[in-house]
């Protein structure tokens, strides 16, 4: 069964990221341009290298921004990606938040579409897992503010009342034999993501934690699913369960 995620929203992001690359090659250049005559003074050996390395540097930016344009877009597996994607997703991504909120943007909006873009290259992957090799990542704040039962330790003590979202993905848990823990922070997070080793996950949480996860984890694929803030941030947060049910039965290998 294919997996597709829908990735409605992306185009945001990379637009403004490419604009970002394309502000980065101008300013490089300028900055090349305002220093080149010092550098003809002092060697034209050394000016003749600075204009190499400016021009490596354009040639890796504008690839890799085709790269991602290309896989963004076609949703295509491309093997030699993974540099293209690594460099957008640690370098391009907080000058394009700083381009995007000087244009007046939301951080929640580009947050939101970043993580389309990331789930398009989920989509490209286009590969299945055994189960023991899938995690559930949860946000504490799912749980339902009222319950005072530890899951944080053992999401299982569930009692499956269903006040909140927990009980319906015990049973999702369950039924594929998946991993599922929640993390009330970023520390706890990386211990349980060391612990299990996964190979995919499949994160819920608001759009600033989960940007931070997809940025930290990498290259482990992620699958982010924002959740829903009916009562505001932190509590009583939902999630519409039945994406990551139909990602999981996609994703298992038969
Ligand atoms: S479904 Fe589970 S976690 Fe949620 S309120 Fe009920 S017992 Fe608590």
């Amino acid at each position: 069964m294919a997996f597709k995620i829908n990735t409605k929203g992306k185009s945001l992001f990379l637009i403004l990221s490419t604009i970002t690359l394309i502000l980065m090659m101008v300013v490089t250049t300028l900055l090349w341009w305002f220093i080149s005559p010092r550098l003809h003074e002092i060697s034209i050996i050394l000016a003749g290298l600075s204009l190499t390395a400016l021009r490596i540097f354009f040639f890796i930016l504008a690839l890799g921004t085709i790269l991602v344009l290309l896989i963004s877009y076609t949703e295509t597996n491309l093997l030699v990606a993974r540099f293209a994607i690594r460099a957008y997703i640690k370098i391009i991504y907080p000058v394009t938040l700083l381009l995007g909120r000087s244009l007046g943007i939301s951080k929640e909006k580009i947050r939101e579409s970043f993580v389309s873009v990331n789930n398009s290259f989920i989509n490209a992957i286009k590969k299945q897992f055994d189960p023991s090799g899938l995690l559930i990542l949860l946000p504490h704040c799912l749980q339902h503010i009222d319950c005072d039962i530890r899951i944080t330790t053992d999401v299982t003590k569930c009692k499956r009342c269903g006040k909140c979202d927990i009980a319906k993905l015990c049973e999702i848990s369950k039924k594929y034999k998946i991993k599922m823990a929640i993390a009330t922070g970023g520390t706890l997070a990386r211990k349980i993501i060391v612990d299990n080793r996964p190979k995919f996950i499949i994160a819920v949480a608001c759009d600033r934690d989960l940007v931070e996860g997809l940025r930290e984890v990498f290259p482990i694929p992620v699958y982010g699913v924002l959740n829903l803030r009916p009562e505001g941030p932190c509590v009583n947060t939902r999630v519409l369960t039945e994406k990551i049910e139909s990602a999981l039965s996609a994703l298992i290998k038969t």
